[in-house]
């Protein structure tokens, strides 16, 4: 069965830091309850949230991901616009920043999650995890009446 385990890709994909297969996440980020977590993780049971208001420091990287934001699309406003007048910049960045929130949220919680929470891949967990049946068994196949 392949599996995401031990990947780099389990953060971009928002999953557990411990198992690497539970979703962090209810829902899609571009549901309008984008900001709902598990509490739990739904693979593993791994506990989200390590301590009361541990996802406060998340406003902080969030805010670092809202100014390279503001700084690349100025960039690249200045760049491919050929330095326009002030209201693009001001129109660029703020959209560009709005439409990135679910995101930028997101990620700043996952910063949060794996690098502050002191939970670590732990491969036993994901092999039991993996090796769990996903699915109901398949129905019988219907017997012709004859
Ligand atoms: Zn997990």
């Amino acid at each position: 069965m392949a599996t995401t385990s031990s990947s780099p890709l389990a953060f971009v994909a928002q999953r557990c830091p411990r198992c690497h297969q539970g979703r962090v996440f209810e829902t899609s980020a571009f549901s309008p309850r984008f900001q709902q977590m598990h509490t739990s993780c739904p693979a593993c049971g791994l506990h989200y949230e390590p301590e009361p208001g541990f996802y406060w420091g998340a406003m902080y990287i969030s805010y670092a991901f809202s100014m390279a934001i503001v700084v690349a699309v100025g960039i690249a406003v200045f760049v491919l616009g050929h330095d326009p007048e002030a209201w693009v910049y001001i129109l660029a960045v703020t959209l560009t920043t709005i439409l990135l929130v679910p995101l930028s949220f997101r990620y700043s919680r996952m910063v949060m999650l794996y690098l502050f929470a002191g939970f670590d891949y732990d491969p036993a967990v994901a092999a039991e995890v993996a090796s769990r049946p996903t699915a109901a068994p398949p129905l019988p196949a219907p017997e012709l009446v004859g």
